[in-house]
Formats: C-alpha cells, sequence, structure tokens
C-alpha cells in the first residue's frame, strides 16, 4: 500500500499539469486562452478553432472588439506553437510537421482577417428557398455584409449547407448562397450566415472591394 504521507507539493503539482479536457489526464504542454492543453489536445483544439474562425469570418462582419479577440487568439497560438516547435524534443518527428501547420493557418487567418472588410450594412434583399420541398421567401435586410457573405435576421428555418436565394430589392440582381451558420439570438431571432456563391460584386459596395480592383487598368 502507498505510504499517505506524500511529498508536499505532489498533489497541487498533480492537478495544475493535468489537461483540462473530459478524460484526458495527459500532462499540460500549453495553454490556450488560459485553458491548460495537453499537446495532442492543444494541436486538435487549434487546429479547430481556427477553422471554425476562418469559416465565420468569411460571412460575418468582425468589428473592432471582435477583431482584437480574434488576434489575441491568434497571438495565442502562434506564441504557444512556436514554444512548443522550439522544444528539443518536438523539434523533430510528427508533432513538428503539425506545429508548423498551425503556424502556417494562423498567419492565413491574420491575413484574411486584414484583407477582407466587413461593413455593417443594411441592403434590402428577398431571401428564398427554392428547393422543391421548402419553398419560401422572406423580405429582409442585411445586417452585415462583405465581399462574398452576408448576415440576415431570418423567419424561416434553413439548415446550415442549404442553398439559398438572394435577390436584391434595389437592383434586381439574384445569387446564389450557402448556408454557413445559423443561431438564435438572445432575443429568440435567428440568425443565419451566407456565403455566395459566384459573383463577386453582388452588394456593389465599394468599401468592400479589395483595394486591387477598384485601381486595376484593363
Ligand atoms: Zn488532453
Amino acid at each position: 500500500m502507498a505510504s499517505q504521507i506524500a511529498w508536499p507539493e505532489a498533489p497541487r503539482a498533480l492537478k495544475a499539469s493535468q489537461c483540462s479536457c473530459d478524460a484526458c489526464s495527459d500532462t499540460v504542454a500549453a495553454q490556450l486562452e488560459s485553458r491548460p492543453l495537453c499537446l495532442d489536445h492543444f494541436l486538435s483544439i487549434s487546429v479547430q478553432e481556427i477553422e471554425t474562425r476562418s469559416t465565420c469570418l468569411k460571412v460575418k462582419p468582425v468589428d473592432t472588439a471582435a477583431a482584437a479577440g480574434l488576434r489575441s487568439f491568434l497571438a495565442d497560438c502562434v506564441q504557444q506553437a512556436e514554444t512548443l516547435a522550439g522544444a528539443e524534443d518536438l523539434a523533430a518527428g510528427p508533432y513538428r510537421v503539425r506545429l508548423h501547420d498551425i503556424l502556417r493557418r494562423s498567419s492565413h487567418l491574420n491575413r484574411s482577417l486584414r484583407r477582407s472588410p466587413r461593413v455593417p450594412a443594411s441592403i434590402p434583399v428577398w431571401l428564398r428557398r427554392e428547393d422543391q420541398r421548402h419553398t419560401w421567401e422572406e423580405e429582409t435586410w442585411t445586417s452585415t455584409a462583405s465581399l462574398h457573405g452576408a448576415g440576415f435576421v431570418c423567419r424561416h428555418s434553413v439548415e446550415v449547407n442549404g442553398r439559398v436565394v438572394l435577390c436584391r430589392r434595389d437592383k434586381g440582381r439574384r445569387v446564389e448562397a450557402r448556408v454557413v451558420y445559423s443561431r438564435f439570438d438572445s432575443e429568440g431571432r435567428r440568425h443565419i450566415g451566407v456565403e455566395i456563391l459566384g459573383r463577386g460584386d453582388f452588394w456593389d459596395t465599394p468599401e468592400l472591394a479589395p483595394p486591387s480592383l477598384a485601381t486595376r487598368a484593363e
């Protein structure tokens, strides 16, 4: 039977050094937004978080506060991944590739954050579902718009990855779009975000256009 007289620091140290994921008792290797994680969970969770946030950024405008939060998350990821990549026992082998993948994804998302302006925009549209089993139309306005997406309040139920059609009420143009998120706010309104499929100039809003398009000569 083990002695009850333990090394005084041992129980506390053990608790503090355990991964915060459910059912994982591996040793902490990194902290992501103050969450202690083992190496495997750091690798999988950071990639998953970067992917989720990249998808949201494609369609949902980020305001200054959200952009700052995203930058700080990415800085955290990069710092932890760089520290781990510099550790002697990880500098070679399969972990190195995955750590460099996190650095690459972080820098890509950082670039997208700078490149893709998102503005609050109130553009009148008809939002339509045109498949045979669910056909509906509603009059709405964008709450936010980016070059390749938009956010709306939507009264109809629509699943993620479902197709909708946007028709501009002011200009009569239409375009197909894919739903990338659908969630309710605290007042019970459904918000959906869509990614526009096809033409990139659907909104025709100069502040959304990348600078290269505005200045490109024929
Ligand atoms: Zn873990």
